[in-house]
């Protein structure tokens, strides 16, 4: 008979681990406590249209990727399209265009940063080299902490074969961004750390003094590798993934939220409203802990809320240009500081995106554009307010981000339907207020990495909050690494 498995949680984590583990003959049960799946990766239904519930931007898709080759090795193939100019982000003086061809990237620091360009290349140029050699230790599959001998994955052949670069990558090990930009007199250059910033606030979670620089080398230089828009939405790919899992012969019980895990004979009992069970091995990638051990979410370090909008425009938008370019796919806006409540209870830039709109059966509204807009947000500070204040809260920075992008584009001329969600309505669909992970610190990302193994036994813990970190890839590549934790040691 095969080995069960109940992954908790259908976060995009869970849902990698999942499918691997079905591809490898055990039946896995996934339990979820929305009605969809897929998490902030996922997609919810509203005036018959789907939004995203977060994630826009995937990574890792491009061919032999490490998203790629996981799906490879689930048989899955998954539409997408290359993002060519995935972002523009505007600072106060100035704008700064992302794009994936490098030439087109190095012209546009050129321009962007006139003032120190010799300097600003020079400190790409070594973050490019740092991320190529990040990217090749990725590969290798080695999963932190190391804690068995099959967490190093393919790294000792890699070490043996590209000693120079390994020395690199030891050399850096505990530096911050900070501390290369520091390298090249760059620390106190105004322009490149705010664009830093905003960038390493999205994927790192923290600002250069804090981002670890090896993973952030890599985050930074990712849409040269490519990003990509997944057709339909990224909540395709998270359906896709438990559409797998059922083809695999597993089930997936959405609406069933977990209450209570239980340790009795060697197995787990897990008490969800669809169903109470036993399963040989259990994995929590809910990010909320059920109980002391079974979940990061108990550490000290803090992680951020997020307070979004989500918006339908005229598609006549789409005529819309930036300074004499079409739009790219997202825009990061640093706020101006008068914003105060963008500064007080927001924190990094305003996050917008444009994509076609569809509706709750995924039919594309030809006449419509959607339009996201997310900041992060101290959750904390949202679940103390009276009912009035919420509101007033909610109405006001919702107010302060339009005013924000409008200044860029006049979105509000197009506006059809804007509805704003806060770290509660979070709270409310996917059971937690905070989401996005801890923070890539040295501490988080180097010298501490939180594990997929827990402290009980066949308990696993994966999601943005277990290594490699925040983000779809990284949570997906925890799902690997959760997986390969559990064939390992206790193979069907
Ligand atoms: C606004 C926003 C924008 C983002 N943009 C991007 C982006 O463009 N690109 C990118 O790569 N990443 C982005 N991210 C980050 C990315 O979405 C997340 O890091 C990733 O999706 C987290 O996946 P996860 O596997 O940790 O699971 P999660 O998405 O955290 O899912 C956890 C799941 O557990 C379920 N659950 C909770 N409690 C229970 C319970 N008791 N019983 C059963 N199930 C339960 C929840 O309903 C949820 O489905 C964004 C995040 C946000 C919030």
């Amino acid at each position: 008979m095969s080995k069960t498995v109940c992954v908790i949680g259908a976060g995009i984590g869970g849902l990698m681990a999942g499918a691997l583990l079905a591809k490898e003959g055990w039946h896995v049960t996934v339990v979820e406590k929305a009605t969809t799946v897929g998490g902030s990766a996922g997609s919810y239904a509203r005036k018959n249209r789907r939004f995203p519930t977060g994630a826009t931007i995937a990574f890792g898709l491009e061919e032999r990727g490490l998203l790629d080759t996981l799906f490879h090795e689930l048989d899955m193939n998954i539409p997408f399209e290359l993002l060519h100019h995935p972002m523009d982000i505007l600072l106060d003086d100035r704008k700064i265009s992302i794009f994936r061809d490098k030439t087109e990237w190095e012209n546009e620091m050129r321009r962007a940063f006139p003032e120190r360009i010799g300097d600003v290349l020079a400190f790409w140029r070594r973050l490019e080299q740092i991320s190529e050699a990040v990217y090749a230790v990725t590969e290798t599959r080695v999963s932190l902490p190391i804690q068995r001998l099959y967490d190093l994955g393919n790294l000792p052949l890699h070490v043996l074969a590209h000693p120079g670069s390994m020395l690199q990558l030891a050399r850096y090990a505990t530096h911050t961004v900070e501390d290369l930009l520091r390298m090249y007199k760059l620390d106190s250059y105004t322009p490149l750390r705010q664009f830093l910033d905003a960038q390493l606030l999205d994927a790192a979670q923290t600002d250069c003094t804090e981002a670890a620089l090896l993973p952030s080398s890599l985050a930074l230089n990712i849409y040269r590798r490519g990003s990509f828009y997944v057709e339909k939405g990224m909540g395709q790919l998270s359906e896709a993934l438990a559409q797998r899992i059922i083809e695999l012969g597993g089930e997936v019980l959405t609406a069933s939220p977990v209450k209570e895990l239980q340790y009795e004979d060697s197995k787990w009992r897990i008490s969800s409203r669809k169903r109470n069970e036993v399963y040989d091995t259990v994995i929590n990638n809910t990010g909320i802990s059920f109980g002391p051990g079974t979940s990061h979410s108990e550490s000290e370090d803090v992680s951020w809320g997020a307070y979004r909008i989500d918006a339908l425009l005229n598609a006549s938008f789409w005529h819309q240009e930036l300074n004499g370019r079409p739009l790219p796919f997202a825009l990061q806006i640093v706020p101006e500081k008068e914003q105060a409540i963008l500064y007080s209870d927001g924190h990094g830039p305003v996050y917008v995106t444009f994509q076609p709109a569809y509706n709750r059966q995924h039919e594309p509204v030809e006449d419509e554009i959607m339009m996201t807009c997310s900041i992060h947000t101290q959750s904390k500070q949202w679940e103390q307010l009276s009912k009035e204040d919420y509101q007033d809260k909610k109405n006001s920075v919702a107010k302060a981000m339009f005013q924000e992008i409008q200044k860029v584009l006049p979105v509000e001329d197009y506006l059809l339907y804007s509805e704003a969600g806060t770290p509660l309505t979070y709270q409310k669909y996917i059971g937690k207020t905070e989401v996005g992970g801890f923070p890539l610190t040295v501490r988080n990302a180097i010298l501490k990495p939180k594990s997929v193994r827990s402290s009980h036994p066949q308990l696993y813990i994966a999601g943005e909050q277990a290594f490699p970190g925040p983000g779809t890839l990284s949570s997906a590549l925890s799902g690997y690494h959760a997986a390969r934790a559990i064939m390992k040691s206790h193979p069907s």
